[in-house]
C-alpha cells in the first residue's frame, strides 16, 4: 500500500486546497503562503475577549474562545467547507491540536466536565455521514479529560440554511430548534459546547439557552473560527 501511495504521490502532485498550486505533500492542507493567511485570534487565554463580549447582556457564559478569525473567500473558509462537505475531518483534529497547545498556557477551560457539539438534524447527519465538529470536539475533550457527549443536545427541527438570512431572522429561526437530551443529567456540570464557525452567534446562543433552561449548568464555548 505504501508503495502505491508513493507512486501516486509521484504522479499526482499534492495541491493546496485553497489556491490549488502544487505544494509539498508535507505541507498540510494549504501551501505556505495560504497557511500564513490563517489569522489566529489568540482568545484562548484572554479574559473578556471579543467573543465573550458578544454574549454579554444575552446569556451568561463562563469562557469562550475560537482559534481563527473567519473571512469570506479566504483559506479558512476553504478549510471549513472541506471539513463540512468533503470529509476533511483531519482538519478538525489538527485545529484541536493547535488549540490544545494554546490551552497549555492558561488555566482557563481547565474545569470542563463535558464537551457537547452543536448537533446536526438526524436527516442531515445521515446525508453527510458525520458531524463536522466531531473530530475537533473529541480531540479537545480528550486533552481536557472531559467526556465527549455527541447527543447531549438534539436538533429537533430541520431548518433551512441560515446563510441568506438577516441577523434578526437567524435568531428567530434557531430559537426553538434544539432540545436537551433527557438521557443525560447535566446539573452542576461545566459544559463546553463546540462548533465549527460562529458568525452571528445565533446558533450557539440557542444551544446555550436550551441547556440552561433544562439544567443548572456552566457553559463555555470553543469554535474553530469566528466572526467578531
Ligand atoms: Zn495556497
Amino acid at each position: 500500500m505504501n508503495l502505491l501511495k508513493n507512486l501516486r504521490d509521484l504522479f499526482v502532485p499534492y495541491r493546496c486546497l485553497h489556491c490549488k498550486t502544487i505544494t509539498h505533500k508535507n505541507q498540510k492542507f494549504l501551501c505556505l503562503p495560504c497557511s500564513l493567511q490563517l489569522s489566529h485570534t489568540n482568545f484562548t487565554n484572554y479574559n473578556n475577549n471579543p467573543l465573550e463580549k458578544l454574549f454579554w447582556g444575552r446569556v451568561e457564559i463562563h469562557q469562550a474562545s475560537s482559534l481563527y478569525f473567519y473571512y469570506k473567500d479566504s483559506p479558512i473558509q476553504t478549510l471549513l467547507k472541506s471539513l463540512k462537505y468533503r470529509g476533511l475531518q483531519n482538519f478538525g483534529t489538527d485545529a484541536a491540536k493547535t488549540l490544545i497547545h494554546e490551552l497549555q498556557n492558561t488555566s482557563r477551560f481547565s474545569n470542563i466536565d463535558l464537551v457537547i457539539p452543536v448537533p446536526l438534524h438526524p436527516k442531515k447527519k445521515k446525508l453527510r455521514g458525520y458531524n463536522q465538529v466531531e473530530t475537533f470536539g473529541k480531540t479537545i475533550a480528550k486533552s481536557l479529560n472531559a467526556t465527549y457527549i455527541p447527543d447531549g443536545l438534539l436538533k429537533i427541527v430541520h431548518n433551512k440554511s441560515q446563510t441568506k438570512q438577516s441577523k434578526e431572522e437567524r435568531h428567530n429561526s434557531v430559537k426553538h430548534i434544539f432540545k436537551a437530551n433527557p438521557k443525560h443529567n447535566l446539573n452542576y456540570l461545566n459544559v463546553l459546547i463546540v462548533d465549527d464557525v460562529l458568525t452571528t452567534g445565533a446558533t450557539l446562543l440557542a444551544c446555550i439557552n436550551t441547556l440552561k433552561k433544562a439544567y443548572n449548568v456552566n457553559i463555555s464555548i470553543i469554535t474553530i473560527a469566528c466572526v467578531v
